[in-house]
């Protein structure tokens, strides 16, 4: 052995994990079970009030999803991390670590449609009130700033435009506002983007697109960076207060630097209760081991595909970071310099016609709602993903009413090319 500290790729195969000590099993077993057996009543008793880290019962926790969590810290270069059902739980769990009744956050409106609904609607219904600003204006954020606001939230890569955010710049946003920066990584993956290292507190995925990356499963990841004060003010007492039902310990002082993803599942995984199932939890890992090489291929295509669209008479536009000629090209040089990832949108001369004879003229793409799967998906946002949205809030969010979605697959990029080609003479 070296001293060397193991590189992305190494860390995407063994991070967390270990032979079995029981079988000696290489691949991470499916612990296929609800509840754990005590060796005593002391030990119960200790696990229960957070005096000991042990399996209990798997709404909590589970020795599968704990190799995934490890494995999802160490390579966002987090302290700890939590599994849970979907990308909207991780949101969920950890707004409800944040915020109480009449708080705010302010979010990027360049978002996922599922995460504006979700801010918009239910979220509004626990009294925690989103203010959306623009992340191509970092001005905006600073502006939505008032005494209630309790955290930031940003999409690296926004879905469904492919922009990319200076996250940087919203970071000294929140740091300035002594607020966390919640970071949806999903579309970049950690192998593009680690938004920790340009100062992200918390970093969320929905597992379910590029870690899975195989069009499997529903997952979700909260990463805690560590690098949050949780006990300044007491602006955050689910971690600072004393918690009646943990003998009255205080997560922030107890749990220090991991204090974040031990509130997440202590307080919201326990209580709200979207618990991942382990079977869930090792495909997501087989899919992080192949993770390095699915992404660089899906990015390398996406930029393939990028150029011949952009060439293409029928096409009006293309929205892809990875081209120089998007607005988006130099912070895609700092933050992705690997890549731009593998999702963009284009726009078609034919406008909404075009679009809708575009999707069902493919025969290679599959037309449904998902990202980062092997296969190159299409869809069209407007009457989709983002249908619940007015035409104005569309455009905003990169979604007008002429845009196609697309995800490009790790297949052989002259066909995906040539399967456009065909599409767009129909
Ligand atoms: C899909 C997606 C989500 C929601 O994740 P689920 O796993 O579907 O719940 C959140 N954010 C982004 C960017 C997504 O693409």
């Amino acid at each position: 052995m070296t001293d060397r500290l193991p590189g992305f790729a190494t860390l995407a195969i063994h991070a967390g994990a270990q032979p079995d000590p029981t079988t000696g099993a290489r691949s991470t077993p499916i612990y296929q079970t609800t509840s754990f057996v005590f060796n005593d009543a002391d030990h119960a008793a200790s696990l229960f009030g957070l005096q000991a880290f042990g399996n209990i019962y798997t709404r909590i926790g589970n020795p599968t999803n704990a190799v995934l969590e490890e494995r999802v810290a160490a390579l966002e270069g987090g302290t700890a991390a939590l599994a849970v059902a979907s990308g909207h739980a991780a949101q969920m769990v950890t707004f409800q670590a944040l915020l109480q009744p009449g708080d705010e956050f302010i979010a990027a409106r360049q978002a996922y449609g599922g995460t504006i609904n979700q801010f918009t609607h239910t979220f509004k219904s626990f009294g925690w009130n989103v203010v959306w600003a623009d992340a191509d204006d970092i001005a905006s954020f600073e502006r939505a700033v008032t005494p209630r606001t309790k955290a930031i939230f940003i999409e690296s890569i926004a879905n469904p435009g492919g922009s990319i955010t200076d996250i940087e710049a919203v970071a000294a946003v929140a740091r300035k506002a002594g607020v966390p920066l919640i970071v949806d990584n999903t579309l970049a993956s950690p192998y593009l983007i680690r938004p920790i290292d340009h100062g992200a507190d918390i970093v969320l995925h929905s597992a379910t697109k590029f870690l899975g990356g195989h069009g499997t499963s529903i997952a979700g990841i909260i990463v805690d960076a560590g690098t949050f004060d949780w006990s300044r003010d007491n602006k955050y007492p689910i971690l600072s207060e004393p918690r009646p039902e943990y003998h009255g310990i205080k997560l922030q002082e107890t749990f220090g630097n991991f204090a974040f993803a031990i509130a997440c599942r202590v307080i919201g995984l326990r209580d709200l209760g979207p618990a991942l199932s382990p079977f869930n939890a090792f495909m997501i890992l087989t899919g992080i081991e192949t993770l390095p090489l699915r992404v660089q291929r899906h990015s390398d295509n996406a930029k393939a595909v990028a150029e011949f669209l952009s060439t293409h008479p029928a096409v009006a536009a293309v929205n892809y970071s990875g081209l120089s000629s998007s607005r988006y090209y130099n912070l895609a040089r700092k933050y992705a310099p690997k890549g731009a990832g593998a999702v963009f949108t284009f726009s078609l001369k034919g406008g909404y016609d075009a679009g809708v004879n575009l999707v069902s003229n493919l025969k290679l793409f599959s037309h449904l709602a998902n990202v980062g799967d092997t296969r190159s998906l299409v869809i069209h946002p407007a009457s989709t993903t983002h249908s619940q949205l007015d035409d104005a809030a569309k455009t905003k969010a990169g979604a007008g009413p002429d845009i196609v979605r697309v995800s490009i697959g790790i297949e052989d990029k002259e066909d995906i090319i040539a399967d456009l080609d065909q599409a767009l003479r129909g």
